[in-house]
C-alpha cells in the first residue's frame, strides 16, 4: 500500500477522520514534515554546532538537538508504537492537523512529541547566522504593511518573546494571508490552532533549554541575540509557499 493509499484508508475506515491537505509541502516541511512516518527519525541539524556563535553557543546547540529534540522523536516513536497502524501511517502534519482523532490514551504524548520534533525541525532550517540581516523582498514588505516597519515587528516579536510565562514559542505566521504574531504554550505548534491553520514563518524557542547555559535567566538577552542568527532566506522561501496554500 501506499502511503496515499494508505491515507486514503484511514479517511475511509475510520469515517471521522478529516486528513487536511498538506500546508507545507517539500524542503520548506522541515525534514520530518517532509511526508516520513513512523518510526520518525531525527533531522539532521545541517551545519555545525558551533556555527551560531557567539549568539548561540555550541554546547547549547548540541543538548538542544541532539537530547531534546532527540527525546522528543524518542517519545513519539514510543507513543506511537501502541497506536493503530493508520495513525502510524500520519506524517508529524497530519498527527499535529488531527490531534482530536488521536487515540486518548496517546494523544497528549503525540501533541507534546510531535509538537516538540515538528517545533525543532522548523526551528534547525530558521537559523544562519546573519550579521545583522533583514528579510527583503516579498517577506520584507509584508513585514512593513503589517507592523509598519521592520524594527516595530522586531519589537512586538521580541515583546512576544520575552513576556510569554513559562516554556513556549513565539512565532512569526502567516494566518488566513496575514502575518501574525502569536505564541503557544509548550511544544504545541500553530499548525494545529483550532479554526484557523497558522503556518510559521519564523519562531523563538524561549524554553530555558534554548538559552540557559549561556544566558542563564536572562532570556531579554537571548531574544535579541536571536535577531543575528535568523535565516531570512529560509524564512522568505516559507512565506512565499505559505501564501499559496494559506
Ligand atoms: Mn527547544
Amino acid at each position: 500500500m501506499t502511503r496515499r493509499e494508505a491515507i486514503k484508508a484511514v479517511a475511509l475506515t475510520a469515517g471521522a477522520f478529516t486528513i487536511a491537505p498538506s500546508i507545507l509541502r517539500g524542503e520548506n516541511a522541515g525534514a520530518n514534515a517532509s511526508g516520513s512516518v513512523y518510526p520518525f527519525k531525527l533531522s539532521e541539524l545541517g551545519y555545525p554546532f558551533d556555527a551560531l556563535e557567539p549568539y548561540i553557543d555550541a554546547q547549547t546547540m548540541q543538548i538542544h538537538h541532539d537530547k531534546h529534540n532527540g527525546a522528543y522523536v524518542e517519545n513519539l516513536n514510543k507513543a506511537l508504537a501502541q497506536a493503530p497502524e493508520a495513525i502510524q501511517k500520519m506524517s508529524l502534519e497530519e498527527l499535529l492537523l488531527n490531534l482530536d482523532k488521536i487515540p486518548d490514551n496517546i494523544r497528549t504524548a503525540v501533541r507534546n512529541n510531535a509538537g516538540g520534533d515538528y517545533n525543532h525541525s522548523f526551528f534547525w532550517k530558521l537559523l544562519k547566522k546573519n550579521e545583522g540581516g533583514k528579510p527583503d523582498g516579498e517577506l520584507a514588505k509584508a513585514i512593513d504593511k503589517t507592523f509598519g516597519s521592520f524594527s516595530a515587528f522586531q519589537d512586538k516579536l521580541s515583546d512576544s518573546a520575552t513576556k510569554l510565562f513559562g516554556s513556549g514559542w513565539a512565532w512569526l505566521v502567516l494566518s488566513a494571508g496575514n502575518l501574525e504574531i502569536t505564541t503557544t504554550p509548550n511544544q504545541d505548534s500553530p499548525v494545529s490552532k483550532p479554526n484557523q491553520k497558522q503556518i510559521p514563518i519564523v519562531g523563538i524557542d524561549v524554553w530555558e533549554h534554548a538559552y540557559y547555559l549561556k544566558y542563564q535567566n536572562r532570556r531579554p538577552e537571548y531574544v535579541k541575540a536571536f535577531w543575528n542568527v535568523i535565516n531570512w532566506d529560509y524564512a522568505a522561501e516559507r512565506y512565499t509557499d505559505a501564501l499559496k496554500t494559506s
